[in-house]
C-alpha cells in the first residue's frame, strides 16, 4: 500500500503547498493577508496605534478603511480625522460580517487594509478576520481591550491571538503614581461588564494601584 505522500506526488508532479487543484493558467491569486492586533487597558492611546499604523499603509499607496462598533447608531459612512489632520473614510457598524454587504462589493474587492477600532464589541470578529486574511488577502489591523476592569477576559480579541501575524500589548499611564499601567480600574461600583463611559468611570492603573484599590466583588 502506498504512503498517502507518494500518492500525492504521483498525482501532483510539481508539488504545491497552497491551491494545488487550481488551473494553472488562472490569473494569480491576491497574496494571502496579515492580522495584527493592538491590546491595551484603558488611555493606553491604543486608536492613536491604529491610526498611526493605517497612516503608514495609506502613505505606502495601499487601500484603507477604519471600522468601529456602532451598536446603537444605524450604519454610517464618517470620516475619522488624525491629530495631524488626515481623513480616513470610517465605518460604524454593528458587526463585522455585514461589512462587505454594506460596503460594498466592489469597494470590498479593492481594499488592501481594514483598521478595527473597539474591537472587544464585535462578537463575529474571529470569523470576519479569518475570512478577510486567509481568502479575501486583507491586512486587519486590530485595536481592543483585553481584559474587563475585573482583568477577565473581555469580548473576542484575545480569541484571534492564534490567528494573528502580531500582537502588541501597550500601557497608559497609572493615574495615581505616573509609573506603567497595565489595567483598567472602575472607579464606580456598577457591575455591568459593557458599561461605556470614560475617565469619569474609569482610569488606568499599574499593579499596586489595581490591587490595592480593588473592590473584591462576588
Ligand atoms: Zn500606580
Amino acid at each position: 500500500m502506498l504512503h498517502i505522500n507518494t500518492i500525492l506526488q504521483k498525482m501532483s508532479p510539481i508539488p504545491t503547498v497552497h491551491h494545488s487543484d487550481r488551473d494553472p493558467m488562472a490569473p494569480p491569486l491576491r497574496p494571502f493577508g496579515e492580522i495584527h492586533v493592538i491590546v491595551g487597558p484603558m488611555f493606553a492611546g491604543k486608536t492613536t496605534a491604529l491610526l498611526r499604523r493605517i497612516k503608514f499603509e495609506a502613505t505606502n499607496g495601499r487601500n484603507i478603511v477604519m471600522v468601529k462598533s456602532s451598536k446603537d447608531t444605524r450604519y454610517a459612512i464618517n470620516s475619522v480625522v488624525t491629530h495631524d489632520g488626515t481623513k480616513y473614510p470610517c465605518c460604524a457598524l454593528p458587526d463585522l460580517l455585514s461589512f462587505k454587504q454594506k460596503f460594498g462589493e466592489e469597494a470590498y474587492e479593492k481594499l488592501d487594509v481594514i483598521g478595527i477600532d473597539e474591537a472587544q464589541f464585535f462578537d463575529d470578529l474571529y470569523e470576519f478576520c479569518c475570512k478577510a486574511a486567509d481568502h479575501d488577502g486583507k491586512t486587519i489591523i486590530v485595536a481592543g481591550l483585553d481584559g474587563d476592569y475585573l482583568r477577565r477576559n473581555f469580548g473576542p480579541v484575545l480569541d484571534i491571538v492564534p490567528l494573528a501575524d502580531s500582537i502588541t500589548k501597550l500601557t497608559a499611564r497609572c493615574e495615581l503614581c505616573e509609573k506603567k499601567a497595565h489595567f483598567t480600574f472602575r472607579k464606580t461600583t456598577d457591575t455591568k461588564t459593557e458599561l461605556i463611559g470614560g475617565a469619569d468611570m474609569y482610569m488606568p492603573v499599574c499593579r499596586q494601584h489595581y490591587v490595592n484599590g480593588q473592590i473584591i466583588k462576588h
